[in-house]
């Protein structure tokens, strides 16, 4: 067929992001579908959307699917560059995929109105125990996941270095709200006497701490700015992410039935309280807008990218590798400590 103008126009500038958006949407399909063993699969490219989701939904001829919303690639800015981008966005809907095949349904809608749909917003009844059970699961799912595709491990460890680069520092938070009400040598809060008010603030502020410590550690592994903060605060966060990490290890499933992920549900529930409990964080609100949503996604949500951004991301994700992968050797010859890098970053 000649080569006519219409066709030019089709596939030039003009028409690019949508041929492009086809086809990632069309692999992202496929993927989702391999990956979680489930067909009832569908894919929401949205323009106004913050990161990545899923949700249950019943269409009018009474099937269930699962929606799984992306942001849409036109729209979608992140600090990186494209390939980059495209690292971050297949982890996302590899992520969800895998929500798809393990996450039990009463998670979905944990801390909001019975009625809720994922994506519902002003439905959240208590939006402390719904971020918490997505927290919890995310990382759980994550664990199941890597160890069936082996290959996404290091794609999930470079989604998590981005995200790091995102998180608050949690030393700054410190420093600023909190140090002048902390005994360093008994190692706990100081409250004004007789002033609930004042008293209620310092425990919101020691709960909105707590909340981001717990989640980067628990998620990421590494809290901002550990080095600065004091060791028994520390304690308390790593002893609380150890106790779940081991009740999660003990609830990997054996048989997919919906007994077991019922089962599954409960302990997940109860985690979630117990950590709220534990860290006092029932005094804090975290801002969720949406049904499904937890903390951990305004990591990715897009932004305006302003200049210097991509290198200064880059930049954190390449501390965050160094971070990781490097590790305190002694030397069996002469006793002396020295760091010792682990494999290379990519
Ligand atoms: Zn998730």
């Amino acid at each position: 067929m000649p080569y006519s103008s219409t066709a030019r126009t089709q596939y030039g500038n003009q028409k690019l992001p949508m041929a492009i958006q086809s086809n990632i949407s069309g692999l992202t399909l496929f993927r989702s579908k391999f990956l979680s063993g489930k067909n009832n699969i569908q894919i929401s490219p949205s323009r106004d959307s913050k990161g990545y989701s899923v949700g249950r939904q019943q269409l009018q001829n009474g099937i269930t699917i699962f929606n799984i919303t992306v942001p849409h690639w036109e729209t979608y800015k992140l600090p990186l560059n494209d390939r980059d981008k495209y690292r971050i966005y297949r982890n996302g809907c590899w992520h969800e995929s895998i929500h798809c095949k393990y996450t039990p349904d009463e998670v979905y809608t944990f801390g909001a109105k019975p009625s809720a749909r994922p994506g519902d917003e002003n439905a959240l009844n208590e939006p402390l125990a719904h971020d918490m059970i997505n927290i919890i699961e995310d990382r759980r799912i994550e664990d199941l996941g890597v160890k069936e595709w082996k290959g996404s491990k290091r794609e999930r460890l470079f989604s998590n270095a981005y995200a790091y680069t995102r998180r608050m520092k949690v030393d700054e938070f410190f420093n600023l709200y909190l140090k002048q009400h902390y005994d360093f040598a008994k190692g706990e809060y100081i409250f004004p006497p007789n002033d609930y008010t004042r008293e209620k603030i310092i425990r919101t502020r020691i709960a909105n701490m707590r909340h981001e410590a717990f989640l980067q550690r628990f998620l990421v592994k590494r809290i901002k700015g550990h080095e600065n903060l004091p060791h028994a605060e520390l304690r308390i966060i790593d002893k609380e992410a150890r106790m779940v990490e081991k009740q999660l290890e003990k609830i990997e499933p054996i048989r997919d039935n919906l007994k077991e992920r019922h089962r599954i549900f409960t302990v997940l529930a109860n985690l979630s309280m117990k950590v709220i409990r534990d860290l006092g964080l029932q005094f804090y609100t975290p801002q969720l807008t949406k049904v499904g949503e937890s903390s951990w996604d305004q990591s990715f949500d897009s932004t305006t990218v302003n200049p210097g951004d991509e290198e200064k991301t880059r930049a954190g994700i390449d501390d965050y590798f160094d971070e990781m992968m490097s590790i305190e050797v002694v030397c069996a010859d002469c006793g002396a400590h020295y760091s010792k890098k682990l494999g290379v970053r990519e």
